[in-house]
């Protein structure tokens, strides 16, 4: 008789829809703002009192609970085998100024809510498993963002990291002595047999296709650019429009190029001007100098710099015809990531086992799972939000689709870490 086979085996979530629910209700407590939102920027007293209730509820589950020194919590379930590397599970609990409350906890309280589930049903796993909470993922009070699964996955140095500062001059060094949570958890060299986080999609493609799972392929990669593009500027009224050089005339082609590349690199492809600045800014004076900022974002490297090179083209044959001079300056670069076959196979077939309308989707978004992709096969679990609206106090999504998505968190991770036993065995 093996339980966890069971509930393999069986159709039912198992899950408990309506205290998976209260546990995110009493979490929006803190930080809870006017329009139901949430404010609970990282390494504040807020973000404080809600690890304080993260650990309290661990605990309660008879898990260990473990920090490291950029304050990462852990939350460990032994499982038959504790020489096994851990199957993880989790996401962030800090929120944007004007956040919801759901965006992070829900990866946290569902990764909470498999660990009750298996509880009540006495299911010991062959691998260890582990609830993590990612320090700082928003990179709202602190820059850059992901910054916990950063640390752990060896991207940002532990000294660097902890000697970033905020607007106000406090580092998270001090911030993380100052509530309690800097921990003597070394934050790198530690195994992943796997890894699963739970989100909410942040867009509007689930609910517009009525689906309640959306089984993330992987990550856009995202290239970002600073485009300045320099004319002269000239009075409106005595300067005849063929002897004009331009720069906002020169701009309105670009913005135009970077939406077409998009819709022309489909699926998969995003093309954003996010910011656009005229200088000197007067309504009878030609803009001499337009700033704007230049997001691309596409699953498929080749394609994501086909998309650059054609607005290249146009950044140079504009500036031709108006006289104009540029600038393009790189500011980001982060590869797509196709995550682990393995577990968006887990995650498919978990959606399958239980009858749950399923699509596959990319995140345009980053998330922890993209560090934790590093080290070990990682996957993630999206859930629809209403109205695909998320980094907003009306963010919402539903106790059901909740649920769901934690029904397949908790059979993505029994099938995980039964794989992990099995690795183990052949190795
Ligand atoms: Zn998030």
């Amino acid at each position: 008789m093996n339980p966890a086979q069971d509930i393999l085996q069986s159709t039912d979530q198992h899950v408990d829809s309506a205290r998976l629910w209260q546990s995110l209700m009493d979490l929006a407590r803190l930080g809870a703002t006017a329009k139901g939102g949430v404010c609970r920027l990282a390494l504040t007293d807020l973000d404080r009192q809600a690890r304080d209730l993260f650990v309290q509820w661990c605990e309660e589950a008879g898990c260990t609970v473990s920090i490291d020194g950029v304050g990462n919590l852990f939350a460990r379930r032994p499982g038959r085998n504790p020489a096994l590397p851990p199957v993880m599970t989790g996401s962030h609990i800090d929120t944007q100024p004007t956040g919801g409350k759901f965006d992070g906890c829900f990866g946290v309280m569902a990764g909470l809510e498999v660990i009750r589930t298996l509880n009540d049903l006495g299911v010991e796993t062959e691998a260890p498993l582990e609830v993590v909470v990612w320090t700082n993922e928003e990179g709202s009070r602190f820059a850059p963002c992901m910054m916990g699964s950063g640390v752990f996955a060896g991207k940002f140095s532990l000294a660097d990291t902890l000697a970033k500062r905020d607007a106000q001059g406090t580092s998270v060094g001090e911030a993380l002595g100052a509530i309690g949570y800097a921990g003597p958890r070394s934050v790198t060299g530690h195994p992943v047999g796997a890894y699963f986080e739970a989100h909410i999609e942040q867009g509007p493609i689930l609910e517009d296709q009525a689906k309640t799972i959306g089984v993330v392929l992987g990550a856009l990669g995202q290239k970002w650019f600073d485009l300045t593009l320099r004319g002269v500027e000239a009075h409106a009224g005595p300067t005849p429009m063929h002897l004009r050089k331009d720069a906002l005339v020169g701009a309105a082609a670009v913005v135009q190029a970077v939406n077409h590349t998009a819709l022309a690199h489909q699926p998969h492809a995003c093309g954003t001007v996010g910011c656009l600045q005229a200088y000197p800014g007067s309504r009878n004076v030609i803009p001499g100098e337009v700033r704007m900022t230049l997001d691309f974002r596409h699953l498929e490297g080749e394609r994501l710099d086909a998309m650059i090179a054609e607005v290249r083209g146009v950044i140079e044959a504009t500036c031709a015809t108006h006289g104009l001079a540029h600038e393009l300056v790189p500011t980001a670069d982060f590869p797509a990531l196709y995550f682990d076959k393995g577990c968006v196979d887990a995650v498919r077939q978990s959606a399958e086992a239980l009858g749950l309308p399923h699509m596959d989707i990319v995140s345009g978004a980053g998330h922890d799972a993209i560090f934790l992709a590093e080290l070990g096969p990682a996957g993630m679990i999206f859930v629809p939000c209403e109205n695909g609206i998320s980094h907003n106090e009306i963010e919402n999504a539903t106790a059901e689709d909740l649920a769901a998505g934690c029904a397949v968190l908790l059979r993505a991770m029994l099938a995980a870490s039964q794989a992990v036993a099995k690795a183990q065995l052949a190795a």
